[in-house]
């Protein structure tokens, strides 16, 4: 029965969404329940991102809101909130956030959120701040409590860190280095969800196509044999992958593009800028063109793949022709969301300290010319997607009375006017408008669910 509410604010990726849920099910037991409002909770946890620039400034200013919170309950006669900081700002800044907001109880890093109950315990008992940023991968996802249910579509996190060490990146050094989940793992977590309703799973790594899982039979497994089998169980109708390398892209993950029908085609796959120099200075491992040629195998395995992406603009050193080539790779390979960035210098990275930092304006001149190309992309490829059926899961009420949002196969967002009981289902939908980041349509109601997305919009150009 829960006694004690625990409010989790998340910023960042979605390892970071997943870790809150996990974090939510180790205190479950413990009698927390999840509440949006940190004001009265018994516990709060901020789920910290390194990735963005003053990301710890934002978390040491957020923490001094938490205080105040925290004070004025305890006039109230509410009770002394538990404050805690994890995830990546965690990692990387622990010491640093005792020593400078010593009135936060709890620090721990991506790696040990399982031994939250003993650092709670260690807490009351000592009555002294409790650290613990280890790196023990394994023992993380050994000591997690079974998934409890997470809806409609949930993330399944198969792969954690990263050994690609792109310059710019703070990512190999708050996650670690490369871990698979092992694959027996993997599908018992998958079939858990399955069982608590869930039909669509998107499986999350740093790099989630670096994955090599053990298998029970001593084999390793890469992505590709991962989803085949995901896809096998009773339920699971749609997988996602995220976020993925162009150099981990493999022959079996390209085929089970073609063959898995559960496999969306949806692919967020970062090529982060056009210029084969800038590539090299960021270590990416691979040119446009090789970026290029994968998107080509993959869209010969699944004509209908709608591609995302990430950008920088503004490497050290990048010229005004080599921002030029990253707009021609996006007029050539056609995006239909994107996320881009002026790149920020990220401390005891290598990129930190190159020469030919961009001067401000010019980034921001490159990043407003970028975002252009990209937005009238995804304008056009919503547009294009009027009159369409399409296979949509609903997930969530809309913001109007009577009104459902769902996912496309494409990952739009589609509102419709619906019962509520469509919840949690796959429905076809004709998609009446294409609107800059969302779509609205009609269900259908003598739907087969079981269309293939491919055939049913056919092949996009
Ligand atoms: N693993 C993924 C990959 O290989 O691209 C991305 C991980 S990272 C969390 C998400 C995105 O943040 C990156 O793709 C990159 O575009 C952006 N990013 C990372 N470091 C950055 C920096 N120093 N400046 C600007 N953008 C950055
Ligand atoms: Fe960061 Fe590069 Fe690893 Fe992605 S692949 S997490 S950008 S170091």
């Amino acid at each position: 029965m829960a006694t004690k509410t625990l409010c989790i604010k998340t910023y960042g990726c979605q390892m970071n969404v997943y870790d809150s849920a996990r974090m939510a099910d180790v205190l479950a037991p413990l009698g927390y329940a999840t509440t949006d409002d940190p004001a009265d909770a018994d516990m709060v946890i901020l789920n910290t991102c390194h990735i963005r620039e003053k990301a710890a400034e934002k978390v040491f200013s957020e923490l001094g809101r938490l205080r105040q919170m925290r004070a004025a309950r305890e006039a109230r006669g509410g009770g002394r909130t538990i404050l805690g900081v994890a995830g990546c700002v965690a990692q990387a800044e622990g010491e640093e956030i005792l020593a400078r907001a010593p009135f936060v109880d709890l620090v721990l890093g991506p790696q040990t959120y399982h031994r939250l109950p003993e650092m709670i315990a260690r807490l009351s008992r000592a009555g002294t701040a409790q650290l613990d940023t280890d790196f023990p991968v394994d023992a993380k996802f050994d000591h997690l409590p079974a998934a409890g249910a997470r809806g409609p579509a949930a993330f399944l996190s198969i792969q954690e860190g990263c050994d690609k060490f792109c310059t710019f990146c703070v990512v190999p050094y708050t996650r670690g280095a490369e871990y698979s989940r092992p694959v027996a793992d993997v599908l018992a977590e998958a079939r858990a969800l399955a069982a608590a309703g869930t039909v669509e799973v998107t499986l999350l790594g740093q790099n989630v196509n670096a994955y090599h899982g053990d298998a029970p039979d001593g084999t390793v497994w890469g992505l590709g044999r991962l989803i085949r089998a995901l896809a096998e169980i009773d339920g699971i109708t749609r997988i996602r992958y995220t976020t993925s390398h162009p150099r981990d892209v493999d022959d079996d993950l390209i085929a089970a593009h073609a063959e898995v029908p559960a496999l969306m085609p949806f692919l967020h796959l970062p090529v982060q800028s056009g210029a084969d120099r800038i590539l090299k200075a960021m270590n990416r491992g691979h040119d446009a063109d090789a970026y290029r040629r994968i998107v080509d195998r993959l869209r010969t395995a699944r004509p209908d793949l709608a591609l995302s992406s990430d950008f920088i603009v503004g490497f050290p050193g990048e010229t005004a022709a080599e921002a030029q080539a990253t707009l021609d790779l996006v007029d050539t390979i056609g995006f239909v969301q994107a996320y881009s960035f002026k790149y920020s210098v990220r401390p005891g990275t290598p990129a930190a300290t190159m020469p030919g930092q961009v001067p401000e304006p010019e980034k921001a001149a490159r990043l407003a010319a970028l975002q252009d190309r990209l937005n009238a992309q995804q304008v056009a490829f919503n547009r294009r997607s009027e009159g369409l059926e399409m296979d949509v899961l609903f997930d969530r009420l809309g913001k109007h009375p009577g009104q459902l949002v769902g996912r496309s196969p494409f990952m739009q967002p589609v509102h419709v006017d619906a019962p509520e009981g469509v919840l949690g289902t796959v429905r076809r939908v004709v998609i009446d408008q294409g609107r800059p980041n969302s779509l609205s349509g009609r269900l259908i109601d003598d739907a087969d669910d079981t269309t293939h997305p491919a055939q049913a919009v056919g092949a996009r150009s």
